[in-house]
């Protein structure tokens, strides 16, 4: 049996003392430094900062990427750092949907069945997966487009791609590493519509790194890195852009 995601009552993500360091000695990295935070099911939080404050890192250690230095991490109540790879990928798939920097689609697979892909290795009918890829394709501007391949697809449209992959089959956490850097205003507003509506009909939860302002605004919660560490951790009224988001163009 697969695991009912999201039912434990514990919070959806919960770190301790997280540590990430790459390297040793002197030249030693120190990615992530001890954070310590508790997101709780149905949040829909932006995670910001510098380039190199260490966001990647963080969503990767949540998901069971990379292992920590120090400290431990949960994913609803399951220690992530105590599971064996089989675990692990076991989470992923039932529990949480990835959108990665790099959008890591299958080049040998269309549009469509790159976006079908963990839903078919979850077991859902083939019916039912192209009928829900479709209805998101239609909704994020990605129509008709569903039998070309991705290198038949703008930055763009893979963009877009890797996002319907990562909410359809409403994962109960989703993890997004800058979702809308590639994407245009419209498309990028398109695509938090379909994020919101997940977050607020079916309770996902969804953690975001981004410089967007237009992410931040629709957040509820901003955690602000700087050189790994927490600098701010708000909540804030949709629509709002605290000042102390700002950062230049390129950060
Ligand atoms: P962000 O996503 O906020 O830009 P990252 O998590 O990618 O930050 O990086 C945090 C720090 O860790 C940076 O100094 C980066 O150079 C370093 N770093 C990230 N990944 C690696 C890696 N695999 N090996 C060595 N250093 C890394
Ligand atoms: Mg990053």
């Amino acid at each position: 049996m697969l695991d009912r995601p999201g039912t434990s009552g514990e919070p959806s993500v919960r770190t301790e003392d997280l540590c990430k360091t790459y390297g040793r000695g002197e030249t030693a990295v120190h990615a992530v430094q001890r954070i310590s935070v508790a997101i709780e099911r149905g949040e829909f939080v932006a995670l910001c900062g510098p380039s190199g404050s260490g966001k990647t890192t963080l969503v990767n250690l949540v998901g069971g990427l990379t292992d920590p230095t120090e400290g431990r991490v949960w994913v609803d109540g399951k220690e992530v750092g105590g599971m064996s790879e089989r675990q692990r990928a076991r989470l992923r798939l039932n529990h949480i949907g990835f959108v990665f920097q790099a959008y890591n689609l299958l080049p040998v697979l269309t549009a469509l069945e790159n976006a079908e892909f963990p839903m078919m290795l979850r077991g859902v009918e083939r019916e039912t997966r192209r009928e829900q890829v479709l209805e998101l394709f239609e909704e994020i501007g990605l129509e008709g487009l569903h039998d070309r391949r991705p290198g038949a697809l703008s930055g763009g449209q893979q963009q877009r791609v890797a996002v319907a992959r990562a909410v359809l089959g409403a994962p109960a956490l989703v993890l997004a590493d800058e979702p809308t850097a590639n994407l245009d205003t419209v498309a990028s507003d398109a695509l938090l519509d379909v994020m919101e509506l997940l977050n607020r009909e079916r309770g996902v939860t969804f953690i975001f790194c981004t410089h967007d302002p237009r992410v931040m605004r629709r957040a509820r919660r901003i955690i602000r890195l700087v050189d790994g560490h927490v600098e701010r951790d708000a909540e804030k009224e949709t629509g709002d852009l605290p000042s102390w988001v700002v950062e230049p163009v390129n950060s």
